[in-house]
């Protein structure tokens, strides 16, 4: 279903009226974690000025250590909702457990399954069903191989409203939190009709690699980015290490407005 052999054109998957597919390159930004309303309408703020679309925040945060923060749940859910009303930007936001699908689909405008729960086939099968757009992240030790077939799984209950996020990957290299693969964006574009963009913040980890990163996946032709953005990094209850600053934003802008022509896209 999401093979290009079957369907030669690359898709554009619409969220809350917002494209992001080949004829554009769409900004996704905000908070990592949702925390209080106002550090989430100006992270929101911020996002918008540096030309992002869609509004992202974590409410349900899947942690490495269990006694790290874990989101704010429901509450977060109706945080992201009012400053939705405040800003325009539509929401794109986690769900982790196939529990909380519906919940979560009923507040969200696109439903994200991140890295930790890219092989959770009871997690991808409930999101195909719930009637919401899907951004599925790359499981950080998955083969290409192994995503498309994830993604293959919430298509298969009937939702082909699927972008796929490299975020990079597991290697030997600890120089970075994990290593953007880059090259995945133009194989994943040859192998799946599905867009294809790159979160810089994660893969990275650092502050300092997000706009590099960024350049990098909007030179090979990715179809978007989500970025983390926070008004108070050093406050910040999950990865402030890695989240852009009002002073990056006009540089992130700039990333934005200069992409290079649409050639090769297709
Ligand atoms: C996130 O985007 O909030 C996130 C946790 O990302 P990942 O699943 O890529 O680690």
């Amino acid at each position: 279903l999401v093979s290009r052999e079957n369907h030669p054109q690359r898709s554009t998957v619409t969220v809350r009226g917002v494209p992001i597919g080949p004829d554009t390159v769409t900004l996704i930004a905000g908070p990592c974690a949702v925390e209080t309303p106002e550090q989430t309408l100006e992270a929101a703020l911020m996002a918008k000025a540096a030309g992002a679309t869609l509004l992202r925040g974590g409410a349900y945060k899947p942690r490495t250590s269990p006694y790290a923060f874990q989101g704010l749940g429901e509450k977060g859910l109706r945080i992201l909702a009012e400053v939705r009303e405040q800003t325009g930007l539509p929401i794109v936001t986690e769900v982790v457990d196939a529990h909380d699908v519906a919940l979560v689909a009923s507040y969200a405008d696109m439903l994200q399954v991140g890295t930790r729960n890219a092989g959770n086939f009871a997690l991808l099968q409930a999101v195909g069903a719930a009637g919401k757009p899907v951004m599925l992240k790359r499981g950080m030790t998955a083969t290409i191989e192994e995503w498309l077939m994830a993604a293959e799984y919430v298509a298969q209950r009937g939702n082909l409203d699927i972008v796929l996020c490299e975020r990079g990957i597991r290697t030997y290299e600890p120089a970075t939190r994990n290593t953007l693969d880059i090259s995945a964006v133009p194989v994943v574009q040859r192998l799946s009709h599905l867009p294809v963009i790159v979160d810089p913040s994660h893969s990275g980890g650092r502050r300092d690699l997000v706009l590099p990163l960024s350049r990098a996946a909007v030179a090979v032709g990715a179809d978007g980015l989500i970025v983390d953005v926070h008004p108070h990094p050093e406050q910040a209850l999950c990865d402030g290490p890695q989240a852009l600053v009002n002073g990056d934003l006009d540089d992130l802008a700039a990333v934005m407005r200069d992409f290079p022509p649409l050639v090769g896209r297709t």
